[in-house]
């Protein structure tokens, strides 16, 4: 009995817990639509077993976690991979993606070149990367880029629940915990899927941010080599993978800007993924049915 009281209290902290404030939404409609949608503890028909007790709990944390991710992402892109973002409007936008940050040197020549162009990017950190650099976590957020889940360690390998829910789980957690943000993006290390990574990240309702672009920089090839591989066939919508992080990345600084510059003369201009996401979302709401 004294676990099943414990489950009590830890499922009442859960649902405390997710009364969070949303940028711009009002407090008063949230808790009367976790009382409406979430089962009351009282009302659980706990099984007093320990493995019905953790499916319980588990199904109660799914819950929450998909509302969470809905206030985040647009629902359409919640567990839903994504390539590129195509857009109707045709309105040229792209994403530059940097991955396996935050460095020290590279990430803070990326962030001054980000600046200096007026661009917004989207940073995929690793976990254990990013817990060494707090002031850099800031400074990506303060400037206004986006963060992504990219791991705690760059697992590749096979995961078991557990351990990817380590991985994906205490990644977005610092990243919360630094900066105030909350990610719902996933990019798979290596863009290793089907490792029970991107099934976690799934099923707490992440997008799984692939790339239309890979310009393979963390081969090292010549900068001229990742402008072309950047540029190439720009169509609204498109990822671009980058590395800010693991390794030298002074081909990809020295590209940066005339990977922006490129496009921009082309008319384009650089969101964040979610800001895709967020366009796509409006055109799909906007379309008579
Ligand atoms: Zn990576």
């Amino acid at each position: 009995m004294a676990a099943f009281w414990a489950l009590v209290g830890l499922i009442a902290g859960l649902i405390a817990s997710i009364a969070l404030p949303s940028a711009g939404a009002p407090k008063v409609i949230e808790r009367p639509l976790f009382d409406q949608e979430m089962p009351s503890p009282a009302r659980l028909q706990l099984d007093r077993s320990q493995q019905g007790l953790r499916d319980s709990l588990s199904s109660i944390q799914q819950a929450i976690a998909t509302e969470r991710a809905n206030r985040i992402l647009p629902p359409m892109f919640a567990g839903q991979r994504i390539d590129r973002v195509t857009l109707a409007s045709g309105e040229k936008v792209v994403a530059l993606t940097f991955d396996d940050g935050p460095n020290p040197t590279y990430t803070r020549q990326i962030l001054d070149i980000l600046q200096r162009e007026n661009a917004k990017a989207t940073f995929f950190v690793i976990g254990r990367v990013a817990q060494g650099q707090p002031d850099l976590m800031r400074r990506i957020a303060a400037e206004g880029h986006e963060f992504g889940n990219h791991t705690w360690t760059h697992r590749m390998r096979f995961a078991d629940s557990a351990t990817a829910a380590q991985e994906i789980d205490n990644t977005s957690a610092l990243i919360h915990r630094l900066t105030g943000k909350t990610t719902r993006l996933y990019r798979p290390p290596g863009g290793t899927l089907n490792n029970g990574l991107d099934a976690r990240a799934r099923g707490l309702g992440y997008a799984i941010v692939m790339w239309s672009h890979d310009t393979s920089d963390w081969r090292r090839p010549a900068a001229s080599t990742i402008v072309q591989r950047a540029i190439a066939n720009a169509q609204p919508g498109n990822i671009i993978l980058m590395h800010d992080g693991g390794g030298d990345r002074r081909a990809t600084v020295a590209a940066l800007p005339q990977i922006i510059q490129t496009l921009r003369q082309q008319g384009y201009r650089f969101a964040t993924v979610q800001e895709l996401m967020t366009l796509k979302a409006q055109e799909t709401q906007g379309r008579p049915t």
